[in-house]
């Protein structure tokens, strides 16, 4: 038996990178999913994808506008009619950002915190509706960063964002503990997801000389966290933000 048999997960920005990993691995542990994406027709090559590795049932896509609240909801409403009800909700879609601060216009540091923790939000409220009526509880499971808790040397929407969705996680694990809905984050360090495989070996290799655990992290890694907050054996856990980043913290 699957750890997560039987839950139903929406998994947002699941077209690629750790989102494609977190999907597949709920997929492998007995779940039904709802691959979400910001495109049909990447959300249709993932799931393309995921036929090709083997995995054809119990999953479908959706493409909502994840900062339009009606959008949300009608393509969660999606969700309830094909698999019945919603018990886990991954919000995982996120955009980072480099830009010095004197370089910043209002519109890219908005754009950061759009996606990053005023999507979360939308889809929480959206999915914790109809968790709510439900009456069986639930989980929701926000991405963060290691740079949520230290901050990095550029791109502050990014680390302002991942700050604000620890503050968002905690607070809506107090909110909805009377409905047993518990509330979580994992703040990855540097993962290997495709991004980082553009970057040149003089950056890269530094970056693993500092990690204390020796490797980067994979996608698996961050997804095996998923798993476990989304699984009952986490089930009096709300509140946290559980750091997988091979302790690479100063
Ligand atoms: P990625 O760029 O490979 O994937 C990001 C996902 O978010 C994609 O599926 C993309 O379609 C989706 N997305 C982006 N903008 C969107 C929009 N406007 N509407 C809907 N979906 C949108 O990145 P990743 O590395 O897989 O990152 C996933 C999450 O992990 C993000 O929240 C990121 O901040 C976080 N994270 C990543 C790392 C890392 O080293 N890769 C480290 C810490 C935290």
């Amino acid at each position: 038996m699957g750890l997560v048999e039987g839950k139903v997960a929406i998994v947002t920005g699941g077209t690629r990178g750790i989102g494609y990993t977190i999907v597949k691995r709920f997929l492998e542990e007995g779940a039904q999913v709802a691959l979400c994406g910001s495109r049909q027709e990447t959300v249709d090559a993932a799931l393309a994808k995921l036929a090709e590795e083997g995995f054809t049932d119990n999953v479908m896509g959706i493409a909502p506008q994840l900062k339009d609240a009606d959008s949300v909801a009608q393509a969660f409403a999606k969700v309830v009619d094909r698999f019945g009800k919603i018990d886990v909700l991954c919000n995982n879609a996120g955009v980072s950002s480099r830009t010095p601060l004197v370089d910043y216009t209002v519109d890219e540091f908005e754009g950061v915190i759009d996606i990053n923790v005023i999507a979360p939000f939308v889809c929480s409220q959206a999915a914790v509706r109809i968790m709510k009526d439900q009456g069986n509880g639930g989980a929701i499971i926000n991405t963060s960063s290691m740079v949520g808790k230290h901050g990095q040397p550029s791109g502050s929407a990014y680390p302002t964002s991942k700050f604000a969705i620890n503050g968002l996680t905690l607070s809506l694990a107090r909110e909805l503990a009377p409905f047993k809905i518990r509330v979580n984050a994992v703040a990855p360090g540097v993962t290997h997801t495709d991004m980082v495989d553009a970057l040149p070996d003089s950056v890269i290799k530094p970056l693993i000389e500092s990690i204390p655990l020796g490797r980067m992290g994979e996608p698996e890694d961050i997804a095996n966290a998923f798993i476990f907050l989304a699984s009952d054996l986490s089930d009096y856990i709300s509140g946290a933000v559980l750091p997988v980043d091979g302790l690479s913290r100063p």
